[in-house]
């Protein structure tokens, strides 16, 4: 299948990651090299404390730099959180919200993720969406309705394939080493660009739709062969420049 969407490769460091860290982040930089770098994005999220000093790194590469989270509102008495704006001040390029982590530990609804998407678009930001579903959902069926109602409830109104990207991460596959079958994962895609195209119409047909979930340079190219897989949310595996570096190579056959 030919894609015209232009693919994203996105690692996030969660919470790892200290300046010693910062030789990784350089190598990833340096490595993302033309021809690929001009058919691809690439980008990194490390945590906020090496957000300044990773975008500076960045400066001569193609690598764009993101935040992993952002709060809702532009600045205020929200001890320890941080805005859109900041990430913009920082030239953070991009944000993730909702991630099932912030999700779950956090107790982030829906509209929370929404509005804090909403904020990042209005700083500037592309707001990296997360939705997924749990293992009990998806033993019991609920799999799509998830997906429709984290959807729905998730992607501001405003949403363009320019300011939006939606990561499909499966809760259960995440950092367990345990990635759905190809069949799954294109049903999944399939399932959720027709409800972007519902809901946004040409913006929803061209939004990227990321898969996220245990993805290493061994399991990349499949996954990207999959139909609405327009590239890939990665944790572990984006931490060592080496591993990072693998899986952006495994994007040459979606060109060749
Ligand atoms: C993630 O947390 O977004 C993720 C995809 O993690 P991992 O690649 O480690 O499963």
């Amino acid at each position: 299948m030919t894609k015209t969407i232009r693919p994203l490769l996105a690692g996030n460091w969660k919470m790892n990651g200290t300046r010693a860290s910062l030789d990784q982040i350089k190598a990833i930089a340096d490595g993302v090299k033309a021809p690929l770098s001009e058919k691809i994005d690439t980008l990194l999220c490390p945590p906020a404390t090496l957000l300044y000093v990773a975008t500076a790194l960045c400066d001569d590469s193609p690598l764009a730099i993101g935040a992993q989270d952002c709060h809702q509102q532009v600045s205020g008495a929200y001890t320890g959180d941080i805005s859109a704006e900041m990430i913009a001040d920082c030239f953070g390029t991009h944000v993730i919200v909702g991630h099932s982590e912030r999700r779950r530990n956090h107790a982030e609804s829906d509209m929370l993720v929404r509005a804090k998407a909403q904020a990042a678009h209005d700083a500037g930001l592309i707001a990296i969406i997360c939705i997924g579903e749990t293992a009990y959902e998806r033993n019991s069926g609920q799999t799509l309705d998830v997906l429709k109602r984290e959807l729905i409830g998730s992607v501001p109104d405003g949403a363009t394939a320019a300011t939006t990207v939606i990561a499909y991460e499966p809760v259960w596959a995440i950092g367990t080493g345990v990635v759905p079958t190809s069949e799954d994962v294109e049903e999944a895609h399939a399932f959720m660009r027709a409800e972007l195209i519902e809901r946004f119409g040409k913006e929803g047909a061209n939004m990227r739709i990321l898969y996220g979930g245990s993805v290493s340079g061994a399991n990349a190219r499949s996954l990207l062969d999959i139909p609405h897989v327009n590239g890939v949310l990665v944790g572990g595996q984006s931490l060592k420049a080496v591993d990072f570096l693998a899986i952006y190579a495994a994007f040459e056959r979606q060109f060749a």
